[in-house]
């Protein structure tokens, strides 16, 4: 048996491509190295029911320990890959080992961006993104009173809603006009800082802050640029991630935005792939190249790379879609809004049953669904096969949109 493939990054995309290899028929050797001493586990209910109590470890594994033995799978977590040697395929560990390649996919996901801001290393001032952190973040709400999330995005929302539902004063603090702006419509980022405001979380939006100020080197207060002052005892961050392309980088593959792949989601080095949070892609529903960070983005990519070093070759183009649950709604977002013209919704916030149709050059682009799943799975369905729809169908409750998503498997049948 040859060298196989090997896969750097047990995280969503690394773990997905091992597994779609072997359900695509792969004979040879797979091996996955990941930094992270744990087997393979899912991300969102960190900040979710994981945070809140409701989910343990085991609840959260990808796979149980024995599914890797059994698909004839090398997990080696604990191990960090320092260099890629793209000469003699090989890849080497910190440790000092290293292994040979045919293939190599790089699935190494994305870091937390760090504050650089006076009292950003006090202890209390916590990140979230592997388990480790989040089983410190659990433990350190605990005793928490006053909590300060800083960043209202997705991560720092859940959080929010995890610190509130556990009974703690909360603040969010944006630095941006409106929550999640980057992501979403203003009449959902309206619908949230009401959903947050209900419960009782103190939402300041254009906040710019400015220091951490802490006493014994713990954490007391956040401050902001106007010299507002907001009590701490614990701060929450979530201001981004930046993809980890030092790999990338350090063997001289092209890196943008994530480390750069083509159609086929194979670098510049026809042997290396990228997936997953660390990767740039031309996505046809974007119109653009992009980087996402998104459970559906990694796991569908994975099985797409993983049919092409099977020998299916395939082109990379499945509609991203994406959720977040905080309170008791459930945000789901399908396509990829960016560039819209025109927006139209229907439900309506007071029932907490919306959802928002973005167009752009009167096609329909994405769609979000605040508790409207069959909006949602519907839209999803339209999107991806292209099937028209004008913003007045959009907002009319009376246009049946599954049927016209069942017609498109009869248009094709
Ligand atoms: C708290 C949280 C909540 C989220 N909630 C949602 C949600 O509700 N919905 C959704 O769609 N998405 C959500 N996401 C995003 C989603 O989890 C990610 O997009 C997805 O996990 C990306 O998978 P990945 O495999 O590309 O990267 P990652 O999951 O980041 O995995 C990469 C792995 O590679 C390892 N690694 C990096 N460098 C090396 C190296 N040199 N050697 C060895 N190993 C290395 C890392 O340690 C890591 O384990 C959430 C993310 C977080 C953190």
């Amino acid at each position: 048996m040859g060298s196989g493939t090997v896969i750097v990054g047990t995280g969503q995309a690394g773990f997905q491509t091992a597994a779609s290899l072997r359900t695509e028929g792969y004979q040879e050797k797979i091996t996955l190295i990941g930094e992270e001493p744990h087997i393979p586990y899912q991300r969102p209910p960190l900040s979710k029911g994981f945070a809140l109590g409701q989910q343990d470890f085991e609840s959260i594994e990808l796979r149980p320990r024995s599914f890797y033995q059994d698909h004839r799978i090398d997990l080696i977590p604990g191990k960090k890959v320092t260099a890629v040697d793209r000469g003699q395929r090989s890849v080497t560990l910190a440790s000092g080992e290293s292994f040979l390649y045919e293939k190599l996919v790089l699935a190494v996901g994305a870091r937390n961006r760090k504050l650089s801001i006076k009292g950003a290393k006090l202890d209390g001032v916590l990140y979230l993104r592997s388990l480790d952190e989040a089983v410190v973040v659990k433990e350190r709400l605990k005793n928490a009173q006053q909590i300060v999330v800083i960043g209202g995005g997705f991560i720092g929302l859940e959080l929010a809603a995890v610190a509130c539902s556990l009974g703690k004063s909360v603040t969010v603090l944006e630095a941006l006009p409106r929550l999640m702006s980057r992501a979403v419509a203003p009449l959902i980022s309206e619908f949230y800082s009401g959903l947050h405001a209900s419960k009782g979380v103190k939402v300041v939006c254009g906040a710019s802050v400015s220091e951490i100020a802490g006493s014994g080197g713990k954490v007391q207060a956040v401050l902001l640029a106007n010299g507002t002052r907001y009590s701490a005892d614990l701060v929450l961050v979530g201001v981004g991630v930046v993809p980890s392309t030092e790999l990338a980088r350090n063997s001289m593959l092209p890196v943008a935005n994530g480390i750069a792949v083509n159609e086929y989601l194979q670098t510049s080095d026809e042997n290396i792939f990228a997936i997953g949070d660390c990767a740039e892609h031309p996505c046809a529903f974007a119109g653009e190249r992009v980087r996402l960070e998104s459970v559906q983005n990694a796991a569908d990519q994975a099985q797409c790379v993983a049919a092409t070093i099977a020998g299916r070759r395939n082109v990379y183009r499945a509609l991203p879609w994406f959720w977040t649950d905080q309170f008791d709604v459930k945000l789901q977002m399908a396509g990829i809004s960016n560039g819209h013209d025109c927006v139209v919704s229907r439900g309506n916030a007071e029932s907490r049953k919306l959802s928002v149709f973005y167009f752009k050059e009167g096609r329909l682009i994405a769609i979000d669904s605040i508790n409207r799943p069959l909006d949602h799975m519907m839209g999803r369905k339209l999107i991806a096969a292209g099937v028209p729809l004008t913003p007045a169908q959009a907002a009319d409750e009376s246009v049946d949109l599954k049927k016209l998503a069942g017609s498109i498997g009869a248009a094709h049948g």
